[in-house]
Order: structure tokens, then sequence, then C-alpha cells
């Protein structure tokens, strides 16, 4: 007798196990119709799951019909769905593809798949495929799950002969699955209810019995087979025998009820990839598509992919000469050259200043710390897969050979940490912890802020890495505050407090943070519970004061405290996960520390780590493709570029130039003898903010004929000690365009 709760409040009570679709067609026919998929104690699973005991369920619908908008769960269930439906069509296109792994992404979703090597996926397929997926869709086929039992299941993979998906079922069985699951798209043959009055339906594709396959009666409601769109009545038997196609793949998972409810969708492009990302293995094709509810909402999609195209860090930091990577020093690690280097230094000056005010002392600390240090954190072994291996003395190599320790010796004693050598180090908190424990403390210090622009090092696989987002090298802009329990809420609050100041500087309006909280009943985090609560209430508290939309992740703390994820939308309306602010019960435990409390005993401290921004990389990239390479005035690396109409003018240009640099300036000067069209079109490709072009009119009364980046037009002149004066101002205030406030009233547009 299931009770089901609905998120109004509201309870349904059943006499016997009903599926989510009944529960819909309860409320109304317009749920039934609209619902897509169903969330049953927070588990998104099919329309037609069979609800057996108490539980709460929400219905997912495809769109909300107010605004438009689909939710993260609908996309999913679209995108997975779509994905089926795109193998299937490029199986009917090309014979022989073998499918590999084909999971929903945050803007689409991509499959993974092994093509023959004589008939490579080519671009101009896509107009066949996403044919023959619009009549797949068209066919309004519905999905069916049923399940087999692992040892059956394993048997049935290895008859079709596929290494992927047999692979994707042993680790699905290492992972603890109790069964197998495939998703059919398609109306059965045939339907047997089973006579023994198990709890199966029998489906047979065609007559050969090897070939059947198990419905369970999940998919049955109140009689009838829920999963058909198509009146199908499930008798004792049923012949449906050449009615639709049927295509089926090894899958966890869930789907729309039937192919006609994938709004829109597009084969996007391909990649190559490699079977489990490792490069000695298989190659394979990858393809990208995207899918969503309606046609306005992919193109939508589509105009965002064409400027995010637009802003591409990794094409504007080479066009405007903000970074390099070079293959002779290593993939992922980015060499800042002066450009990039004068946006990074203004953003370390400004975050240092703010700093400065908030009660942070700036400490400096080596990039490699002995093994020992990272044991003691933990963070060797447990993290050892993403790091560097330890670097080794001389001396040590040189003993251990003579000891007659093999290369295989050597390896094996190095995993196991048995060497002790020195990591370049994955995390700054141990320095910074023993900076802390270098001197006592008194509860009347604390707290004890150590802030510091610190270097780290990650391995990454090298198929994971490109441009500025996911690199090997990168400095956080890291803190560690260490306090009593009573001062962790008011120093989250400080935490974000900093990140809403730099946010609304840099005009990054729209974020949003993500307040990770453990799960109810796990037993994998460290410290006392009592603290964790506090802790949690804590980190809400922050987020809800910060005034910024939020949302509580279960589950989602690591596993030494709760935390707050950054995550900022940009102009185009992409969303960037930036860095976190975490509480943490554990370091300071294993590494002994501790401070005297008012009554005189010894006590832990609790530990904040913060790095809103995550990493300079990350965000000067993320800032790239914010400001699409037009950075504001008092970031861009070449701030003001003067241009002389003529060599006559060349004298008044150099005083020009050393007026601005007295101001302190990022300013250049172009004398040479290009035509000022020219000049002007070669300054306006770097997007500097601000060009003067002088001439001997300009000269002579001492004024600037002034451009402005995404301004096409020349603004007219103004006195230079005029122009001097609002620019200082701008810098100063780190605010918008001050220049133009004050002369020409004119916002300048980006790109
Ligand atoms: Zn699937
Ligand atoms: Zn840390």
């Amino acid at each position: 007798m299931p009770r089901i709760k609905l998120p109004d409040g509201s309870v349904r009570e059943y006499p016997q196990p009903v599926s989510a679709a009944q529960v819909a067609a309860d409320i109304g026919a317009g749920l039934a119709k609209a619902a897509i998929g169903a969330k049953i104690n927070g588990q998104l699973s099919d329309l037609n799951t069979l609800i057996e005991k108490d539980s709460d369920l929400s219905l997912i619908t495809a769109m909300d019909r107010k605004t438009g908008d689909s939710s993260p769960d609908a996309l999913y269930l679209l995108r997975h769905s779509c994905a089926h439906v795109m193998a299937e069509a490029i199986q009917r296109i090309i014979p022989g593809v073998q499918l590999v792994y084909g999971p929903p992404l945050d803007t689409g979703f991509y499959y993974d798949m092994a093509v023959p090597a004589e008939r490579p996926l080519r671009a101009d397929d896509f107009a066949a495929i996403e044919a023959e997926m619009a009549k797949i869709i068209a066919e309004d086929r519905p999905f069916i799950r049923y399940e087999m039992p692992v040892k059956d299941g394993f048997k049935k993979l290895e008859g079709e002969r596929n290494k992927y998906k047999l692979d994707n079922a042993q680790r699905a069985t290492a992972a603890g699955a109790k069964s197998l699951s495939w998703y059919i798209t398609g109306v059965p043959n045939i339907l047997i209810r089973s006579t023994d009055g198990n709890r199966f339906l029998h489906v047979w594709n065609g007559s050969d019995s090897t070939n059947g396959f198990m419905v369970p009666e999940a998919s049955l409601s109140g009689g009838r087979l829920d999963v058909s769109t198509r009146g199908f009545e499930p008798g004792n038997f049923e012949d449906n025998s050449g009615a639709l196609p049927i295509w089926e793949d090894l899958c966890l998972g869930p789907h729309v009820p039937s192919t006609g409810r994938i709004g829109a969708f597009k084969v996007m492009s391909l990649a190559s990839s490699y079977w489990h990302g490792d490069e000695n293995s298989d190659r394979l094709t990858r393809v990208y598509g995207a899918a969503f509810a309606d046609k306005k909402q992919l193109d939508k999609h589509l105009n965002m992919m064409e400027e995010a195209k637009k802003r591409d860090h990794r094409v504007l930091g080479k066009q405007l000469r903000l970074f390099h990577i070079d293959e002779t020093v290593g993939q992922g690690l980015i060499l800042w050259t002066p450009n990039g280097a004068a946006v990074r230094q203004e953003l370390m000056t400004f975050i240092s200043e703010e700093l400065r005010r908030q009660g942070y002392h700036q400490v400096f600390t080596p990039n490699i710390g002995k093994l020992e240090l990272y044991k003691t954190s933990g963070h060797f072994p447990y993290y050892q897969d993403s790091q560097y291996p330890p670097i080794i003395e001389h001396e040590q190599i040189e003993m251990l050979a003579k000891e007659g320790c093999s290369c295989g010796d050597l390896s094996n004693k190095l995993r196991a940490g048995e060497i002790n050598g020195y990591l370049l180090r994955p995390m700054n908190c141990p320095h910074h912890i023993k900076i802390f424990d270098s001197s006592p403390h008194s509860y009347r210090d604390l707290p004890v802020r150590l802030a510091e622009f610190g270097t780290v090092y990650r391995w990454e696989q090298s198929g994971e890495i490109g441009g500025m987002t996911r690199v090997r090298g990168f400095t956080q802009d890291d803190a560690h505050l260490f306090c009593t329990e009573e001062q962790v809420a008011g120093e989250l609050v400080g935490c974000l407090e900093l990140v809403k100041i730099i946010f609304k500087t840099l005009g990054m309006n729209d974020y949003r943070v993500r307040v990770g909280l453990r799960d109810a009943d796990s037993k994998k985090y460290v410290g006392d519970p009592k603290n964790w609560d506090k802790a949690e209430q804590a980190c809400r508290d922050a987020a809800k004061r910060l005034g910024v939309p939020f949302s509580e992740e279960q589950g989602e703390a690591a596993f030494y405290g709760p935390k707050i994820d950054f995550v900022v939308k940009d102009v185009v309306g992409r969303e960037w996960q930036l860095g976190t602010v975490q509480v943490d019960y554990n370091l300071p435990v294993r590494f002994n520390l501790s401070y005297i409390g008012a009554d005189n005993q010894p006590h832990v401290p609790v530990m904040i780590h913060r790095a809103p921004f995550g990493s300079f990389e990350r965000f000067v990239g993320v800032l790239i493709e914010h400001f699409a390479g037009a950075f504001p005035g008092w970031l861009a690396p070449e701030q003001v570029r003067v241009l002389t109409i003529s060599d006559k003018s060349n004298d008044y240009g150099k005083e020009v130039l050393a007026a601005l640099k007295k101001l302190g300036a990022r300013v250049t000067l172009d004398d040479s003898n290009e035509r000022i069209q020219a000049k002007v079109k070669v300054a306006t490709d770097m997007k500097i903010p601000y060009l003067l072009v002088v001439g001997p009119r300009d000269a002579e009364q001492r004024a600037v004929s002034v451009r402005a980046f995404g301004i096409a037009k020349d603004l007219g002149s103004i006195a230079l000690a005029d122009f001097i004066s609002s620019l200082g101002r701008e810098l100063a205030t780190r605010g918008g365009s001050t220049v133009m406030k004050d002369h020409f009233s004119q916002v300048p547009v980006s790109t």
C-alpha cells in the first residue's frame, strides 16, 4: 500500500504498487501528457517505474510552460534518450559500428563508437544521420527497460561480441550492480503474459526463443503495458510482428517514455577519443549532439555556441598574445606572456588589497615539500594518481642502485611511498599549516588568515588538458583560515563577501553558489556530527546572506567538511565552476594543531580552505571569454595606444606617451609610417580600450582625439589633461569607462 508524497506536500495512497505515470494521470491529464520522467526518493527514474513502497515523488516535465526553460533533470532525460536515437541512426547508416559509451553532458551528449576503418564517420554524414533520427522520433517508439540477472546478461553480451559493452557490464557489476539492464527502442513484437503467475511478461523478438528477453512487471500499470503509446493491449498473447523496428542498448537509464518526446536535436561535431581515455587503447569516434525540449531552446543554444566560438580563450589567447603553451615545456603548463602577465598581476594586486583589508597575511612557500608532509596530510597516497611522482635525491638513487634495486623495485617503492623524495605540491595547505604551527597560539590570536598565490601541480591525463581551463600546473588564490569553532560562521561570511566584491568589480553579476552537505547516513565523514551540523548551518547562513541563488547538495561535502562552490554564468550564458570555500575538521587533527583556549586548555582549531577563483589560469581563461578579450581599462594588458597621423606629430605623440606613463598606465606609441587607418585597425584587433589619435591640430591645442574600443567612430577631441585625469580615476577605482562617462556619454559595447 504505497503512500506517495508529492512536492506540494499532498499524499496519495494506493492499494497496490503503482507507476509514476499512473500517479501523473490521476493528478491530471495535462500532467500525464507533459511528464517525461519521475524523481522517486531523489532518484531520477523512468516514468513507468513501479512504486512499491512509501515514496516521495516529483514528476519531470520537458519544460516549464511559463518560462520555456527545462530543468537539468528534464535535459538529462532528453539528451540521454537522444543519444540512443543517434546511435541507432548511425548504426542504420553505417552497419558494423560498435557502440561504446554515450553519456549526457551539461550542454548535450556524446556517443563514443568504434567505426569500421573502411567506412569512417564524416561530418557530411550528419544530414543523413539527422534525417534518420527524425524518422525514429516520428515513429514515437517507446523506450522499454528490461533487466537480466548478471549471469544471463553476460551470456547475451558475449553472444553479441561487443567487447565495449561487455566491459561496461563488467565495470557495472564490479561497482555492485546486481543485474544488467537494457533499453529497447520499439514496441515488442509479441507479448505473452507468463502463465505461472510470476512477475514477468515474456517478450519474444521474432519466433526464435533464444532472442527472448523479459520485461519486469514494473512496466505494467493497471493491467496495461504502460510503455506503449499506441493503445497497445497486452493480453495473454499479442502479435505485433513487423509493426516497427526494434533497437536496444545496454543501459542504466532512465529515459523519456518514447522517442517522440525528444523535442529538438542536432548532430554537432566529431572528435577522436580513446577507450577509457587511454591513448594506448582503441581509438574511437566521439559524436557530439545536442537535444532540447523545443526548437527555441535549441536555437538559443546554437547562438550561444556561435558566440562562444568567437570568445574561445585558446583562440583569443593567441591573437591577443596572452599566453603560450609550448610542447617542449610541457602540456598543460602555461607560459604567461607579458600581456597575460599584466592581467594576472592586476588581479593579484586587486585581490591582495582586499585581503589586507580583511586582515589576511600573505605568505610565500616553496613549490615542493617532503613526501612525509603529504603522508601526514593524506594527499599521499590517497591522491597519488593525480600527482607527479616524487623527486628523488641523487645520493638516494645511487644508494638504491648499490643495493641492487631494479627499475621495477624502484617503481613499486615509489608507489608504496617507501622512498622519501619530494613532491611537487598538489596543495598548499600543508605548508600553511606548518607556518601556523611554527608558533604557539592563544584563542586571542585567532583567526589566523594565511594567504598565498600558491602554485600547485596535478597530474591530468593528456587527453583532458587544453587551454587554460585544464592544466597541470596552476596558481591558486589560496588561503587557509585557522579559527575557533565559534568563529567559523563569521569567517565564512567574510570569505563570501570578498568574492562578492571581486565579482562585482569584474561585472560578473550572474553567479550562484552550491552548498555541499554530507549524506544523512553516510559513515565516511570525519569529525563530530554536532560540529558538522554547526558548520553546515554556517555554510547555509553565509550563502543566504550573500543574496545570490544557492542550492544545497546532499552528499557533495568533502569527507572532512562541508563546502561552498561558486558557479559563474558568463555573458553567453555558460556556467563555469570556479573555486570553493571548505570547512575542514580533519587536517588540524592530522597535524596535531592546537591553540590555548580561554579555559587555559589546548583545543584543536578548525581550518577553512578557500580559493574562490580556483586558479589564475582557469579564472583568466574564463575572464578572456567573459570579456571576449576586450578587458576593461584597469585590466587591459595595453590600456592606451597613441597613434600619430604623420611624422609631423611624432614629437607630440612622445609627449602624450610620457604623460600617460607618468600616470602609471600601460601605454605604447605607434609612430610608424603606416596610414592612420591601418594603425587603427591593428590596435582595434588587439582590443585596446583607448586609442588616442594625434595630429598637428591636437598638438597645437594639447588635445587628443579619442577612439574607444567597441565604438567604431572617432569620438572627437578632448584636452590631454582631461583625458589623463579621467583615466587616472578609472584605473584607481577599477570601474567602468570613466573617460566615456566624463566626456562622451557613450557606452562601449564588448566584441
Ligand atoms: Zn540509455
Ligand atoms: Zn587547502
